[in-house]
């Protein structure tokens, strides 16, 4: 059935991202349309944004906070997703991340920011702006948007509501004091409501009221209910168990793929593996590293926090660059492991490369380049690099945590004989288990034929967005079945 999908993000690739939750609202949308839904996008209007539109046509205007916001239209580029810019001079129109002023502190008027997105987004959902659209179903995504569940339950009559949990570790917790100068109904206040242990939380908005709530990836979503990785949350989040499930992220083919990749020096596909061999050796040169064939490249793309597993690569270092490999790393994140790293890449420039900063290009040339890829991390909700890298025949070391669980599969005897096997699992969150996992890939890499059929296993199935789609609508059924019970 035809839906009308309004689906909330604070980033979608390509206006604007920081991590895979702009890849996911950058490409899920299209697999939606392209199964016969009506979405449109919303984002705030970060000056990024602005930037980027040749034509900024106003369709709509409201205010909050005092402030005037002005709704934009536009089109997700690539793509033919309408997508509504909330245009609030004072909140978004400045330079920068969309979350973190330059000394890497969140904005100190973040919840202010999201508040007047949220209310926003709601004059929307509730067709109150004069765009003659009323969505069935209002997605909402993180924290930065989390309140729209909240404050659209305070209507009579409203939109079904779905929830994704991208990552608990990041909820928008702020001051009780500041729920109430945001002036937000009283009723949402409380331990049942928004009030976390004293505290304002805007992901109890999403986790509380809305009708369906997922995250991205099967195993994540049973992980988020225990107290290891539920941040105090669990306890809610297993009483709306029935209410949660898991869709792992589809991954967007037309970006990423080594066959038409327009990045890559030589394009490739998983019969024809020889022109990734080319990308490594222009890498390896590019990156003034020894251009050798034989000797394994191991990558890691990422932003350089606790949760991507630093802390176990940095006890390995000493060992690691003992080892025949060479490491590729591009990434920025807290300065102390920056720091580190670069330390260990000025003392082995022979072994370890490391670029700090973000750059799309070199990330698809460093996926269609290396033979490994690195990510021990110690939880993660989808992942996506793994998954770029089984398309590119990059095959994964990756701890069996959440996402990765779900899509890489430990070689072994039993997954050799059905062809599943894909990387290569690191069991613990430690450097042993780091490097025994690494050392099992090194031996495994010396078998070039049982290589091949690795990287062959990695590329065949289908990674792209379809499967996942049809479960998203799936689940906006269901999210418009429990909203119909409450009148
Ligand atoms: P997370 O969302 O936790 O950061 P994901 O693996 O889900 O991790 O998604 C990260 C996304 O950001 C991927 O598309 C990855 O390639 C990209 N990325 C991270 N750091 C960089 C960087 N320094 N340069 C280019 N792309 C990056």
């Amino acid at each position: 059935m035809k839906r009308k999908i309004l689906y909330i993000s604070s980033e979608a690739y390509p206006l604007i991202k920081t991590g895979g939750l702009a890849d996911v609202a950058g490409s899920l949308p299209t697999a939606l349309h392209n199964n016969d839904q009506d979405v449109c996008l919303l984002l705030p209007a970060y000056q990024t944004i602005l930037d980027k539109l040749s034509e900024k046509k106003v369709v709509a205007e409201t205010s909050h906070y005092g402030q005037e916001i002005r709704i934009l239209e536009t089109t997700l580029p690539g793509s033919s997703i309408k997508t509504w810019l909330v245009d609030c001079t004072q909140m978004f129109d400045r330079p920068g991340n969309p979350y973190l002023a330059d000394d890497g502190i969140s904005w100190p008027d973040n919840a202010e920011r999201f508040a007047l997105f949220a209310q926003t987004a709601v004059d929307i959902a509730l067709n109150r702006c004069g765009l003659s659209w009323q969505p069935d179903v209002v997605h909402c995504n993180d924290w930065q948007s989390a309140l729209v569940p909240a404050l659209l339950k305070t209507f009579p009559k409203g939109p079904a509501t779905v929830f994704t949990i991208h990552n608990m570790a990041y909820q928008g917790i702020f001051s009780s004091q500041t729920f109430f100068d945001l002036g937000l109904p009283a009723g949402l206040w409380g331990m049942y409501g928004l009030e976390f242990h004293d505290q304002f939380s805007f992901i109890k908005g999403g986790l509380v009221y809305s009708d369906r709530i997922n995250t991205v990836s099967p195993t994540y979503a049973k992980e988020i209910q225990q107290a290891e990785f539920g941040y105090g949350l669990d306890p809610l989040l297993n009483h709306r168990s029935q209410q949660l499930s898991g869709i792992i992220n589809g991954i967007d083919t037309d970006v990423w793929n080594p066959e038409t990749d327009k990045l890559l020096v030589q394009n490739y596909s998983r019969d024809s593996l020889r022109g990734k061999l080319e990308n490594k050796l222009v890498l390896q040169k590019q990156l003034n590293l020894p251009v050798k064939k034989g000797i394994p490249i191991i990558a890691m793309i990422s932003r350089l926090v606790e949760q991507k597993g630093l802390q176990s690569i940095l006890d390995a270092m000493p060992e690691l660059m003992q080892l025949p490999l060479q490491i590729v790393i591009l990434g920025s994140g807290e300065k102390h492991y920056e720091e580190a790293l670069l330390d260990w890449a000025n003392q082995f420039p022979d072994k370890l490369s490391l670029t700090i900063g973000y750059n799309e290009v070199l990330a698809h040339q460093i996926e269609a380049a290396a033979d490994m890829y690195l990510m021990p991390s110690t939880f993660e909700p989808c992942g996506l690099n793994q998954l770029y890298s089984l398309c590119y025949g990059t095959l994964p070391l990756a701890r069996n945590v959440g996402g990765l669980a779900d899509t890489v599969i430990d070689t072994n005897d039993l997954t050799l004989a059905d062809n599943s096997a894909n990387g290569f699992i690191v069991s613990q969150n430690t450097a042993e288990s780091l490097l025994s996992t690494l050392k099992q890939a090194l031996e495994t890499y010396q078998n070039q034929k049982l290589w091949k059929q690795l990287q062959h296993n990695a590329m065949s199935p289908d990674r792209s967005w379809q499967s996942s789609a049809l479960q998203y609508i799936d689940l906006y059924e269901k999210a418009i079945q429990d909203n119909s019970h409450r009148f």
